[in-house]
């Protein structure tokens, strides 16, 4: 008999009466068990972790990593991620008009402004005693610039927060009160841990609006902060809320337990418009006679 036809047979027959010898590498056991582990994290919402998994099981075995070194680095993924999801949501609740950072105020333009003061605020170490920040002077100065950034840091830092002019404030309020959700808008208003309330008094407001703002205030009182803006000094918020009584309420509250900031520069957007015109003077002078 041809020895080579009958070899196939006898190999079958091993296969299929005894175990091999040496077992299979645990590769299928291995491939069930990390599905498994895919499958607990997909159960958990891990997704990320799930992502990373075969990227964090490479550098474990390349590095020789400990189990535990291992499992920290796959979870830090997942937390890592979590926390830039919940910024990314608290950055979308806080609807702020620009992308203005505390970093990037210059201080060179702004002269009446104490950097350290800036520093201390941007720890968020008066949101723990519910203080109030008013920035006052005139537009352009870079109130709104540092209310955003303010704001800002405390999402980034943790906290809910929300940004709002005096106008769509009252506003809101306005139609909260038509609509029957008046109790329901000032729960939302009493709700972030920073409230930033911008251009008070660029309009002056109906004395239903002031009526708001001014509730708004008291609902926060000692317990959480505002950040105010206006073009206005103290002395003329009377004239601006349509009633001294009320101003002097507001106020009251609002300076309590406050930081007052007095931005009195020059306007750093006619700065920018200076700049502009002294530099298109200086290439003009040098290529043309100035006018006489
Ligand atoms: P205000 O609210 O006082 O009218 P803004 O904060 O809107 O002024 O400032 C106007 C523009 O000038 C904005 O683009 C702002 O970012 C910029 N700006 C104002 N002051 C500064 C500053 N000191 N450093 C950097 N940018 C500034
Ligand atoms: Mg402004």
């Amino acid at each position: 008999m041809n020895p080579t036809r009958r070899r196939p047979t006898v190999v079958t027959t091993t296969r299929t009466t005894r175990p091999s010898p040496t077992p299979p590498p645990s590769t299928a056991a291995q491939a069930s068990l990390y599905q498994q582990l895919r499958s607990h994290l997909a159960v958990l919402k891990l997704h990320d972790a799930a992502e990373h998994l075969p990227a964090v099981l490479d550098t474990a075995l390349a590095e020789g990593l400990s189990v535990t070194a291992a499992l920290e680095r796959l979870l830090a993924v997942e937390v890592e991620a979590t926390e830039a999801r919940r910024l990314a949501g608290r950055l979308r609740f806080a609807s702020l008009p620009t992308p203005a950072t505390l970093d990037g105020f210059d201080y060179d333009a702004a002269p009446g402004v104490d950097r350290n003061l800036i520093s201390e605020l941007a720890t968020c170490r008066y949101l723990e005693t519910a203080t109030n920040v008013l920035l006052i002077g005139p537009p352009g100065t870079g109130k709104t610039h540092l209310a955003v950034g303010l704001v800002r840091a405390a999402a980034e830092a943790g906290y809910r927060t929300y940004f709002t002019t005096a106008a769509d404030l009252a506003a809101r309020c306005h139609r909260a009160a038509i609509e029957g959700r008046w109790a329901t808008t000032m729960r939302f208003y009493a709700g972030p841990t920073l409230l930033a309330i911008d251009e008070l008094g660029y309009l002056a407001l109906p004395a239903e609006a002031a009526a708001a703002i001014f509730q708004v205030v008291s609902q926060r009182y000692l317990k959480t902060s505002i950040v105010l803006t206006s073009n206005r000094g103290v002395g003329s918020w009377g004239e601006i809320l349509g009633d001294t009584t009320v101003a002097a309420a507001m106020l009251d509250r609002l300076l309590h337990r406050s930081v007052v900031l007095n931005l009195d520069g020059d306007s750093y957007r006619l700065r920018a418009h200076h700049a502009a015109n002294d530099t298109l003077r200086r290439t003009t002078t040098g290529t043309r006679q100035p006018l006489t």
